[in-house]
């Protein structure tokens, strides 16, 4: 608990995304004295709306981001090795279809460069015939189809390492405060020396004071920086949709380009389901809100049909649509897809830093420059920490669910029929997880909102009655809290 106490912090940092918790967990390594706010919860923004790869992005290739490209790729062998249980290999197929943009010398080519590029570090990829393609992605169609190519990225559950992150952090000593808002800079002779926070739960604001504040909060930075890097114009909005995979017939990862606009899209597996996405256009939607439109999820399907024909998907096989805002650095280009997805780190005249754009792939490496800026603030000299050595927590969370579940036999009952979740993950959630409110846990350690067609509202009582002994729920809580979890559902998975 931060609270009222008058602590001091070296660095406090606005925003529990994964940005956020990255550069946490990089400075309470460094030794420094740490509290990070976030307003909602853990991943609450956009880290928990992304694509859910851990990739070299090779479509940045096409744009010539070479150096983003090589970064990422080595983060991606990184969290490979510190987070095994979080971020896992993943096989992807790029079906070729004759008077494709992208044709089979281009992909090669591709594909030799994002070899290169890993410097032997990754799995090599394989060019496929038209047979050994059909026989990987058996649903794909087959008119036009003149071969393809196998290639490995991995996949990761963006909230949870989002969390692990922080859970990093926490056990370096930095003190994590969720569902506690940062209202304003507290400012002594034009230098921000700490901030006010305000507790949702009991609404009492108090202030926290630090050496260094980071701005950590995402497409949400302009709330706290003077001098953010560029005027941005707006963001670009990404929506996914899920499927039953039953319906796609998806066995892996599917690399497509878009027949509307030529844009690479990714048709992914999430257990029971397949994700199809992302749409990239410019948006001024508020972030708070933002959600699929019917014409984001018209898109997908119309784009997902070209190749998976015998499907002939429609609104109807739609389990889910959600959509996030991309904090991106640059707002120079006019094709949304041609932003780059590098970063920039900015102090202003107040010694805020704030950071801008960035992956949840090259997270722990925009982290470790940030807290190099922190420690020159700091007027010290760098002290680099072994983050890249160092395991993410929550390897034996399969074995404590499964040991709660064989003290009591009521957590072994799935929430839902045909998915994995049961109380047992919920009791986790809130014991290991820092998981506080119903959409917490259906939505950010659990996907149930995500995978079925109620979101979880038709569960929300019953998970209420699990959680409120530790939680500490009356009656009034438990319908409070289901309440705010309707709003959430309605903020997040609504399509219009
Ligand atoms: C559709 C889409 C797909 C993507 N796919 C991928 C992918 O597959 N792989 C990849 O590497 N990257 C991907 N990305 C990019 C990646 O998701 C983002 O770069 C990353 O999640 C941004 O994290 P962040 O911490 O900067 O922002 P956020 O996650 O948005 O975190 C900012 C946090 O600040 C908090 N906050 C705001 N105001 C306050 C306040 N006043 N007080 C306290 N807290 C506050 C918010 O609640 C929020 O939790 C994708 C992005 C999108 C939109």
């Amino acid at each position: 608990m931060i609270g009222p106490t008058g602590q001091s912090f070296d660095v406090l940092i606005i925003g529990g995304g994964i940005t956020g918790c990255g550069v946490a967990r990089d400075a309470a390594m460094r030794g420094l004295r740490v509290a990070l706010i976030e307003r909602d919860d853990l991943a609450s923004g956009t880290s928990s709306r992304s694509s859910r790869l851990i990739h070299g992005g090779i479509r940045y290739l096409e744009h010539g981001q070479l150096h983003l490209v090589h970064e990422s790729i080595r983060e991606r062998e990184i969290l490979l090795r510190i987070a095994p249980h979080l971020v896992k290999p993943l096989a992807f197929t790029w079906p070729l279809y004759r008077g494709a943009r992208v044709g089979k010398v281009k992909l090669g080519l591709g594909l030799l460069a994002y070899q290169l590029l890993a410097g032997g570090r990754s799995r090599r990829h394989e060019m496929l015939n038209a047979a050994q393609t059909i026989e990987r992605e058996p649903s794909l169609k087959s008119a036009g189809l003149t071969g393809g190519a196998l290639y490995w990225d991995a996949c990761t559950d963006d909230a949870r390492l989002t969390v692990a992150t922080a859970l990093s952090a926490r056990e370096s000593g930095a003190l994590i405060e969720t569902h506690t808002r940062v209202e304003r800079l507290l400012l002594e002779d034009a230098k921000a020396v700490g901030v006010v926070v305000k507790p949702r739960f009991t609404g009492v604001s108090y202030d926290v004071r630090a050496r260094v504040i980071v701005n950590a909060t995402g497409i949400w930075d302009n709330q706290f920086s003077e001098a953010v890097p560029v005027k941005k114009a707006s963001g670009t909005k990404g929506a996914h949709i899920s499927i039953p995979r039953e319906r796609v017939g998806n066995h892996n990862a599917l690399t497509l380009i878009s027949p509307i606009d030529g844009r690479v899209m990714f048709c992914l597996p999430a257990g029971s389901q397949a994700i199809i996405g992302t749409t990239d256009t410019w948006t001024t939607e508020s972030p708070e809100t933002v959600h699929a439109s019917r014409t984001d999820v018209d898109y997908l399907l119309r784009s997902a049909n070209a190749y998976f024909d015998r499907a002939q998907l429609t609104q109807d096989d739609v389990v889910s649509a959600w959509a996030g805002i991309r904090p991106l650095a640059s707002a120079a280009a006019t094709n949304p897809s041609a932003v780059s997805r590098e970063h920039a780190i900015v102090t202003d005249s107040l010694g805020v830093i704030t950071v801008t754009g960035g992956k949840l792939t090259t997270y722990r490496a925009m982290a470790a420059e940030i807290v190099d800026r922190v420690q020159q603030s700091l007027g010290q000299r760098r002290t680099p920490a072994a983050t890249d050595a160092i395991a993410l927590p929550g390897a034996n969370r399969d074995e404590e669910i499964a040991r709660l579940q064989a003290e009591n036999s009521d957590l072994a009952v799935p929430l839902v029929e045909g998915l994995p979740y049961t109380g047992a993950h919920l009791v986790y959630g809130v014991q290991h997880e820092m998981a506080r409110t119903l959409s917490d846990l259906l939505i950010r350690r659990t996907h149930l909102a995500f995978e079925t067609r109620d979101h979880g509202i038709l569960s929300a009582r019953r998970v209420a009655d699990i959680v409120a002994p530790q939680l500490g729920w009356t009656e009034e809580t438990k319908s409070a809290r289901v309440r705010e979890f309707e709003l959430d559902v309605e903020r997040i998975f609504a399509i219009s």
